[in-house]
């Protein structure tokens, strides 16, 4: 077959076009299809020249993006301005392909230097539009470097080929647009993945029967669980057996009430451990309130479980560790307390020690005086001057009384008592202590006390005495050669201005206090005169602890003390008691000389006395015959023992508690008790002890020695009574 070479040029268009329409179609960078696009177009016309535009999005700019027989620099390089005048712009507003068939007839528009300069003497060209909203995209242009008159036939292919590059255009445009949602849809999967990572929830689902059917993937480094394992029911298999139950039946509960789940279950590890997990779910519902899905998050709260059990437990054992503290505490209170009574008997016994030097030149006085009277006695007797005799006797009678009363305060004085607060007249204390200072503190101090009426104050008894007396030999030990202790008691009222001034709470004060004027204090001996342990004596003369005593027991009685001392003057220590507004309580234990009142005499009643001391005996045996009592004797609670045999009748046992042999008078008191429950029992010591007093107080009656002769008769009348 002969062919025209129209024909074989029409032919070869439309092979160019077909295999430009496949690369169109599958084709996947746009760039290498336009520049195969401008090569099809350039042979299929026989230029070998051709170029496509494209205009900026804004029509205002266009750029030379692909072509082929171009010079370099120019495809991809050259930006040109949609301006009036351009070919380009002559093509946009006619609106339809422009055939230039020799450029240098040209009128309509002014052709592009870079035209020039390529040898462009002819082109056509066709607008290039978007498929999807026909704005213009480009311009398609076949040139010729030779002047060319082109035809119809090269105008509709063309136009068949811009229509390819528009869809090429329309496809790669959803392309990118697909490519664009893919890149965000990826970049917000790796923002939710790292999200989810930083999460401590691990995300899981269900479908609506409760069966799992994902879990993240971090759930198996978590748990060290594989996730197929836990999927459908598996997770049942590693759930606590104590937990179980509730999680089977609250899971069960939720799929059918469609209501959030939420539960505390402990889960096993593949280590084998439990941890404490949080497991909460809620569902999916569609349109009509079906179940589409549950969505759910596994959280590790073993750590918090463990910090909330801590502090329960910690709640719980609050109350024990408060309840075994105070036990500590009351006991650590009575440790203190009972080392301070032992400070305070210590502190006595150092009293008691300073006074007795005194007491025994007192008391070698007093024996002196009564040996005398009866050595007078005697002479008297020999000489059968009779009349004389009741004078010595009284004499040696009242020394005797003075020596008693002077061992008794003694006595009473070291006996360990406990602190006892009573309401007391502190001028009744005063007098009681004041025969016993002067005695202490020999004949160069002169001792005067000023008593006012004062009334009453509360404290103890035996710290206040303790007190007057360590002030005393405190004063004594300030004057060497002697002077004057004065003790003084007023009352005092404290108003607001003089109570902030001496630092003491306003109010009515009963003031006691001992002046001396001896050697003084300065400032800073007065300063730390209260701290204790601070001494200024020898070794063996002061202990440092009296004033810090004395500081003790009057704050303890809510009161004060307050020293004023001036060297080589004297010293003045006040002590301030609020005062009380009841009445004194009567003071035991003061030695009185109350006169002997005629008493009923005995009606032989048969007593049995047991003492080891002859001289005690004796006495007390002819002084109970001459009041009308049969007395038996024994020396010691054997003798005793047999004696009680022989005894048909026995209404009193008089006893000593200090026996010789193994039983002492509290024993022998209790074993004749039980042989004859109706017996009675009255006992005579010498001992200070508190705890034999009290035990001997509980079968019958004590009697302190030294004891006046009209006490035992008392005391024997009342007990038999
Ligand atoms: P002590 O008498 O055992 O030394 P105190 O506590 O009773 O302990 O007294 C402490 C010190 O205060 C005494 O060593 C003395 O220096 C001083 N002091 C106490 N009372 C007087 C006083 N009346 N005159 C001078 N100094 C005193
Ligand atoms: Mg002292």
């Amino acid at each position: 077959m002969n062919l025209s070479a129209m024909e074989r040029g029409l032919l070869c268009q439309r092979r160019i076009l077909a295999e430009f329409g496949e690369l169109a179609v599958i084709g996947e960078d746009l760039d290498a299809i336009l520049e195969s696009a401008c090569k099809g177009a350039g042979e299929a016309l026989g230029t070998h020249l051709a170029k496509f535009i494209q205009l900026d999005t804004d029509h205002r700019q266009m750029w030379v993006r692909s072509g082929v027989g171009w010079k370099p620099g120019v495809v991809g390089h050259t930006r040109l301005e949609l301006e009036q005048g351009t070919p380009e712009w002559y093509s946009l507003s006619v609106d339809h392909p422009v055939i230039a068939p020799s450029i240098a007839l040209e009128r309509r528009f002014v052709i592009h230097p870079f035209q020039e300069e390529n040898g462009v003497t002819a082109f056509v060209n066709i607008i290039v539009y978007s498929p999807h909203d026909h704005k213009p995209i480009g311009i398609f242009e076949v040139d010729s470097r030779t002047p060319r008159a082109f035809s119809e036939s090269d105008v509709d292919f063309l136009r068949s080929y811009a229509s390819l590059i528009a869809a090429c255009f329309g496809r790669f445009r959803i392309t990118n647009a697909i490519k664009d949602a893919e890149a965000r849809l990826r970049e917000s999967e790796r923002r939710l993945r790292i999200a989810v990572e930083l999460n401590p929830q691990i995300p899981w689902t269900a479908d609506p029967t409760g069966a799992v059917t994902s879990i993240d993937s971090r759930w198996t480094g978590f748990s060290g669980l594989q996730r197929e394992d836990t999927l459908g029911q598996g997770w049942r298999e590693f759930t606590h057996p104590e937990d179980l139950p509730t999680v089977v039946e609250r899971w069960g509960e939720a799929l059918v009430s469609l209501a959030p789940f939420d539960v505390q279950v402990r889960l096993r590890k593949n280590d084998g451990h439990y941890d404490w997990y949080q497991v909460r779910a809620f569902p999916e519902l569609d349109e009509s309130g079906r179940c589409q899905h549950w969505y759910g998050t596994v959280e590790d709260i073993t750590e918090r479980i463990r910090l909330e059990t801590a502090l329960r437990e910690w709640n719980e054992n609050l109350e024990s560790r408060i309840s075994e503290r105070t036990q500590q505490l009351q006991e650590e209170q009575r440790e203190r307390e009972a080392a301070e009574a032992k400070l305070r008997q210590s502190q006595k016994m150092e009293a008691v020690g300073q006074l007795t030097g005194g007491i025994a030149h007192d008391f070698n006085n007093l024996l002196g005086s009564i040996s005398a009277s009866l050595e007078l006695m005697h002479l008297r007797i020999a000489a059968g001057r009779f009349a004389d005799v009741a004078k010595y006797q009284a004499l040696a009678l009242t020394s005797v009384r003075r020596a008693a009363a002077l061992t008794g305060r003694l006595l009473a004085f070291s006996r360990q008592q406990p602190l006892d607060a009573k309401v007391i007249d502190p001028n009744e204390v005063v007098a009681g202590l004041e025969d016993l200072i002067r005695r202490t503190m020999g004949p160069t101090v002169q001792v005067r006390c000023e008593l006012t009426s004062v009334g009453s104050i509360s404290c103890d008894l035996n710290q206040l005495e303790n007190t007057l007396l360590n002030l005393s030999i405190n004063a004594r030990d300030a004057m060497p050669s002697g002077g004057t202790l004065a003790i003084r008691t007023r009352l005092l009222e404290v108003d607001a201005r003089t109570g902030q001034d001496k630092d003491i709470r306003p109010g009515r004060y009963v003031i006691i206090s001992v002046t001396d004027d001896g050697c003084g204090m300065d400032e800073d001996v007065l300063r730390r005169a209260f701290d204790p342990f601070f001494t200024t004596k020898k070794m063996g003369q002061g202990t440092g602890l009296g004033l810090s005593m004395i500081y003790g027991f009057t704050q303890q009685s809510g009161g004060q003390i307050r020293i004023h001392s001036t060297p080589d003057v004297g010293t003045t220590v006040s002590m301030y008691f609020p005062l009380d507004q009841r009445n004194a309580d009567t003071l035991t234990g003061t030695m009185t000389d109350a006169p002997v009142l005629p008493r009923d005499k005995g009606n032989g009643e048969v007593i049995l006395l047991v003492d080891d001391e002859t001289g005690i005996r004796e006495v007390a045996v002819d002084l109970l015959n001459d009041q009308g009592y049969t007395l038996f004797e024994a020396i010691d609670s054997e003798s005793a023992l047999s004696q009680f045999d022989k005894l048909d009748r026995l209404d009193l046992l008089l006893t000593d508690i200090g026996l010789p042999g193994a039983m002492n008078g509290l024993a022998l008191a209790k074993t004749l008790k039980a042989r004859r429950p109706e017996l009675k029992v009255l006992f005579i010591t010498g001992y200070a002890k508190a705890e034999g007093i009290s035990e001997g107080a509980s079968l019958g009656r004590v009697l302190t020695k030294p004891f006046k002769v009209d006490e035992l008769l008392d005391c024997v009348k009342a007990v038999l009574d």
